[in-house]
C-alpha cells in the first residue's frame, strides 16, 4: 500500500538485493540472534544434517529476508522463497514441499498470513516431514501420505504473537529482530556506501543513520537518495550538507519519523485528543490497514517513547506532542 509502482518497487529491489550481506560475518549488529543462529548453523552443519526450521520475527527491513538467504549460504543449500499470501490453497504449499531437494531451505515470509488449511499442512510436513496429498473429490477423495526429505523452513513474520502457539512451536530456534542503534546503522551505510563506490563522509553517515528509523532498509534507501541529491544538485560530495539537504527533500523529519508515522502521531493528538484511542479507529483515519499501522509504524514509536499501548487503546506520550509541537490538553481534573 506504501509502493508507487511495480517498476519503482522493482528497482527498490534490486537495489536492496546489491546491498544484502551475504554471509553471517558481514551482516550488521543483532549480535544475540546472531550468535544463537550461528551455533545452530554449525551444529547441523556437523553434523550433516538440516538444521532446525527457523523463525524471524520483527518489524519490516531488519533483515530477515537477509538472514534466509544466509541460512542457506551458510549450509551451502539452494533456497526457495515463497510467502504467507502467494500460497491460497494448502494444495500450493504441498506442491512446494513435495519439489523440495534434501537439506533445501524453504522460506515463507509473512508466514502468519497462511491461510489456515495450508498452515495445518506445515504442521505434518514440518513435524514428520510428510504430506498428505488428497486425491479425488467429494466422497471419493483419499489422502495419501507422502514423505519428504529432510529440509528447514525459515518463516518470518512482523510479529511472532500473530502465530498460532501450534505453528509457532514447530520452530526449534526464534530469532527476534529488534530495531538497530545509531552506531550499527552507520556501520550498514559505511558499508553500503563501499559497495556502491561512493565516498561518504563520516558526518554524513552520521546523520543519515540517526534518521533512518532503526531500520537497514530505510538507511540504504536514504543513502541512495542521498546520492541522488549529490549528483543532480549538489557537487558530487556526499557530505553533511548534501545529507541534510537530501533528507529535507524527501520529508525525512529529524528522528526519522516518515509519513505514516506522523500521520498516526498527527491524528493521535488532534483528532483524539491524545487517546487512548482503538487500533482499528487509528487506522481508518490515516487510511491503513490495522495490520500495518500495528506492525510498521507503531513499533517504532513506541520504542521511541512517542505513544504508548494502554488496555484501553492507543496513546500520544508528551514526547509526541512536543515533537508535533503541540501543547496537549489539560489533564482531566486539575
Ligand atoms: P526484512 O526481510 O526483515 O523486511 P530484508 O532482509 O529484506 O528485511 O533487509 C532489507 C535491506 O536491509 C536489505 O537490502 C539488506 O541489505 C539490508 N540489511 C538488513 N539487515 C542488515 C544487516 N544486519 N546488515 C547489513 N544490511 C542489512
Amino acid at each position: 500500500a506504501r509502493l508507487v509502482g511495480a517498476t519503482a518497487d522493482e528497482v527498490e529491489r534490486a537495489a536492496e538485493a546489491a546491498l544484502r550481506p551475504k554471509r553471517l560475518d558481514d551482516f550488521v549488529g543483532q549480535r544475540v540472534v546472531r550468535d544463537q543462529l550461528s551455533l545452530v548453523l554449525q551444529a547441523a552443519v556437523a553434523r550433516g544434517n538440516a538444521p532446525d526450521h527457523v523463525l524471524l520475527s520483527g518489524p519490516p527491513g531488519l533483515g530477515k529476508t537477509t538472514l534466509a538467504m544466509i541460512i542457506a549460504a551458510e549450509i551451502g543449500s539452494a533456497l526457495r522463497i515463497t510467502s504467507g499470501p502467494a500460497i491460497q490453497h494448502a494444495g500450493d504449499l504441498a506442491a512446494v514441499l513435495s519439489s523440495l531437494e534434501e537439506g533445501e531451505v524453504l522460506f515463507i515470509d509473512e508466514i502468519h498470513r497462511l491461510a489456515r488449511p495450508a498452515e495445518e499442512l506445515l504442521y505434518s510436513a514440518m513435524e514428520d516431514f510428510r504430506v498428505d496429498v488428497v486425491v479425488g473429490k467429494g466422497a471419493g477423495a483419499s489422502a495419501i501420505p507422502l514423505a519428504l526429505p529432510p529440509f528447514t523452513i525459515v518463516g518470518a513474520t512482523t510479529r511472532a504473537g500473530l502465530l498460532p502457539a501450534p505453528l509457532r512451536d514447530r520452530f526449534g530456534f526464534t530469532g527476534r529482530l529488534d530495531f538497530y542503534d545509531a552506531a550499527d546503522l552507520e556501520r550498514v551505510i559505511l558499508r553500503s556506501a563501499g559497495l556502491l563506490g561512493v565516498e561518504l563522509h563520516h558526518a554524513a553517515a552520521h546523520e543519515i543513520a540517526g534518521r533512518s528509523r532503526g531500520t537497514p532498509r530505510i538507511a540504504n534507501r536514504l543513502l541512495r537518495r542521498v546520492r541522488d541529491w549529490a549528483q543532480v544538485r549538489g557537487d558530487g560530495r556526499l557530505d553533511l550538507r548534501a545529507a541534510r539537504a537530501a533528507l529535507e527533500v524527501y520529508e525525512v523529519d529529524p528522528i526519522g519519523l516518515d509519513r505514516l508515522d506522523r500521520a498516526v502521531l498527527t491524528a493521535l493528538c488532534t483528532r483524539f485528543g491524545g487517546g487512548p484511542v482503538g487500533l482499528t479507529t487509528l487506522a481508518v483515519t490515516v487510511g491503513e490497514e490495522p495490520e500495518t499501522v500495528e506492525t510498521v509504524a507503531e513499533p517504532y514509536l513506541v520504542r521511541e517513547g512517542l505513544v504508548g499501548r494502554t488496555p484501553r487503546g492507543r496513546v500520544a506520550t508528551p514526547a509526541a506532542w512536543a515533537h508535533l509541537g503541540l501543547t496537549p490538553p489539560p489533564a482531566p481534573g486539575v
